[in-house]
This record gives C-alpha cells, sequence and structure tokens, in this order.
C-alpha cells in the first residue's frame, strides 16, 4: 500500500508540516489518490472521488505549491494528476485551483484545463 499523498517537507521555516494536518486525505484510504491505470472506468471513478476531496480541502494551494516544488510525478495531488501537472504551466495550475469550487465536478475542472492549453 502506498502512503497518503504526503507532500515532502520544506526546508525552511517553523512548522513546516502544520498544513498537512488539515489535509481531508489524512484519514482517507490513501490508494484513491493513486488510481491504477487512467482510462478504465474504475480509475476514472477513483480519480473522480479523489479529486472531488481535492476540491474541498482547505490546503489545496499548499499542497499544490509542495507538489510543484518538488516535483513529485506520482498520484493527485491538489485535484491534479499526474498528467495535468505535467502538461499544465504552473500559474495555470494556481490559476484553476483558485477558480475550483469545492462542488465543482472534475469533468468541469478538465474543461477548464483543455480550454487554458488550447
Ligand atoms: S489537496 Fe488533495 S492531496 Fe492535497 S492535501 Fe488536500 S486532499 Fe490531500
Amino acid at each position: 500500500m502506498r502512503g497518503m499523498p504526503r507532500p515532502s517537507p520544506k526546508l525552511d521555516g517553523d512548522r513546516p508540516d502544520d498544513w498537512r494536518e488539515s489535509a481531508l486525505c489524512k484519514d482517507e484510504d490513501p490508494e484513491l489518490w493513486f488510481p491504477l491505470g487512467h482510462i478504465s472506468p474504475s480509475a476514472l471513478y477513483q480519480a473522480e472521488q479523489a479529486k472531488s476531496i481535492c476540491y474541498a480541502c482547505s490546503v489545496r494551494f499548499e499542497c499544490l505549491e509542495d507538489v510543484l516544488n518538488s516535483g513529485d510525478s506520482f498520484g493527485i495531488r491538489a485535484g491534479f494528476d499526474e498528467q495535468e501537472r505535467l502538461k499544465t504551466h504552473p500559474d495555470t495550475l494556481r490559476r484553476l485551483a483558485s477558480e475550483t469550487q469545492a462542488d465543482d465536478g472534475p469533468n468541469r475542472v478538465v474543461g477548464r484545463l483543455a480550454e487554458s492549453c488550447a
């Protein structure tokens, strides 16, 4: 079993990991953030569930900055999967994260990603 999507610790600042205590994923099954395969219906459903939790997470911005700094390329982080993070400029990811509401469905966010990359 993989660990929860644990962002790597920052090297500066006091209590750099405080934000992790507020992560909505910390008490969930970590496997949810690591769907196997990207095209099977079950993997897509699993990814949608994980992303929906991320959209409602109060530390999403901290999580996004952490994954952008760490270059972690596995799993869903901050509501974006590996491919979305690789293909999208960090500033666009930041903007999309700020525009996403907790009740947005992943398809709406994917649509915004596609518009941003067009
Ligand atoms: S944004 Fe998602 S992956 Fe990041 S801490 Fe919150 S729930 Fe976990």
